[in-house]
């Protein structure tokens, strides 16, 4: 294997390095006849870019290496979760220490005490936590919650945002399909789907129409403070404040999906940039290290609603897991270190700045939207503030782009709706050669 990296590694950088992979397409191939599409999850089918899926042998820092001995350097890291990057020393030592003393007690143990208190220790807004196993499983949650404690069965949700893939949040939820109300995803009933009301983001009006044409009917909003999963889209100034303004006054509650946000943007999430005090904040990725957990959590009146303390049923076998709670342990304290942040937004600065002039050289019509240590490239000509903008995008250009930056071992998410996620283990020269392999592919994919 290492003789195939090298020779993967030594061609000439300006010829497209030959990045064939028979082994990879083999047990590919093989996955599709047990694995629904040979996958655990869609978008890892690479459907909307084409050509053999990645298929991995092992990772370490920001390299993936694929079971052809191939390397790339990584800027999906897990989608999001691994913002030390893959297989951090001290986060394998403490998952291989914590297995020797049990993967899994089914009753409590003080490793979830200390992680949830680090977590209401960060994030303020959080007075208590329920730790689950995914971030599907803890926005579903929170809405159930949220439904409970207000009386209300209305679910306002922003088209474009996600939330996993619970029923009621499969309406636009960074798919293509659009219609209000009506099942975005057979097998959700219309009736389910009825109750999450779809409107677009940064549109503050909107949801105030919302809040008018249903009074006294709207349980919650939820969204992502800062959206990822159309592609990055910050919020517009006054959007979040004003969110929070008209929840309070109409005593429905704000649910702030920070499961990409929290521990990323910052230490206490985007609610502690953008100053918001929402009432619920559904969290997962960075939390658990690379390990599946999630968790939401809020103010102590609501989240005392929750089994066994009140009457709102939510359990589950391994939640809590010690594996989990270690890696998690061993992770947010990294986050803590003087300029944790400073350095990996200025990483992520400097990749966004590189592609941009990158798009002016190639004179490729493009857009950098970027927060923090995320980052999508849009193939637009407009601002992306929204959905609707983010699907003026060129996807078959998108397509095209993406493939030739994975020839030259530069991979980012399969998608044009996904951000890059830059992890303290990408180095300047990582960015440096992100930004060239990006140059020479604008310019590769120009008559596209
Ligand atoms: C990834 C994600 C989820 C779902 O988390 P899973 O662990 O994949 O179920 C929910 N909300 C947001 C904002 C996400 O990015």
């Amino acid at each position: 294997m290492a003789l195939l990296m090298a020779s993967g590694t030594m061609k000439n950088k300006d010829a497209k390095p030959e990045r064939d992979r028979p082994r990879s397409s083999e047990t590919f191939e093989r996955g599709k006849k047990t694995l629904v599409g040979g996958v655990n999850s869609p978008v890892r089918a690479f459907r909307a870019v084409g050509g053999t899926p990645l298929v991995i042998d092992h990772a370490k820092g920001a390299r993936l290496f694929d079971v052809d001995g191939h390397e790339y350097i990584d800027f999906v890291c897990s989608w999001g979760a691994l913002i030390l990057g893959h297989a951090h020393p001290d986060i394998v030592s403490a998952i291989s220490d914590q297995a020797s003393r049990g993967t899994s007690f089914g009753m409590t143990s003080p490793l979830e005490i200390e992680l949830g208190e680090k977590i209401t220790n960060a994030i303020p807004s959080v007075e208590m936590v329920r730790f689950v196993n995914s971030g599907t499983e803890a926005a579903m949650s929170a809405v159930r919650l949220a439904r409970a404690f207000t009386q209300r069965d209305l679910i306002v949700k922003f088209q474009g945002c996600y939330h996993g893939h619970s029923d009621g949040f499969l309406s636009e939820a960074g798919s293509g399909l659009a219609t209000l109300g009506i099942s975005a995803s057979p097998g959700v009933p219309d009736a389910f789907a009825s109750l999450t009301l779809n409107t677009p983001y940064n549109d503050l009006e909107a949801v105030e129409n919302l809040f008018k044409q249903h009074p006294g009917g709207i349980a919650a909003v939820i969204v992502e403070p800062v959206a990822a999963n159309m592609g990055v889209v910050p919020p517009a100034s006054g959007f979040l404040e004003g969110l929070r303004a008209i929840t309070k006054k109409e005593k429905a509650l704000l649910i702030f999906d920070e499961v990409i946000t929290g521990f990323r943007l910052a230490y206490g999430g985007a609610q502690s940039i953008y100053k918001i005090d929402p009432d619920l904040t559904v969290m997962g990725k960075i939390i658990g290290g690379g390990l599946p957990v999630a968790a939401y959590g809020g103010k102590r009146e609501i989240m005392e609603q929750i089994a066994p303390l009140g009457p709102v049923y939510q359990a589950g076998t391994l939640s809590g897991n010690p594996l989990a709670m270690r890696a998690g342990l061993a992770t947010l304290p990294k986050l803590e270190a003087r300029k944790f942040y400073e350095d990996l937004n200025s990483k992520t600065k400097r990749l966004a700045d590189g592609l941009r002039s990158a798009l002016k050289e190639a004179n490729v019509q493009g857009q950098v939207n970027l927060a923090g240590s995320l980052l999508t490239m849009f193939f637009t000509d407009q601002p992306v503030r929204n959905y609707a903008d983010a699907k003026t995008s060129n996807s078959t250009r998108f397509a095209a782009f993406f493939q030739e930056m994975l020839k030259r071992g530069i991979f980012i998410a399969p998608s044009q709706y996904e951000a890059l996620f830059v992890s303290a283990a990408h180095t300047d020269a990582d960015i440096d050669r992100a930004i060239a392999a990006a140059r020479e592919s604008l310019a590769s994919i120009q008559g596209d």
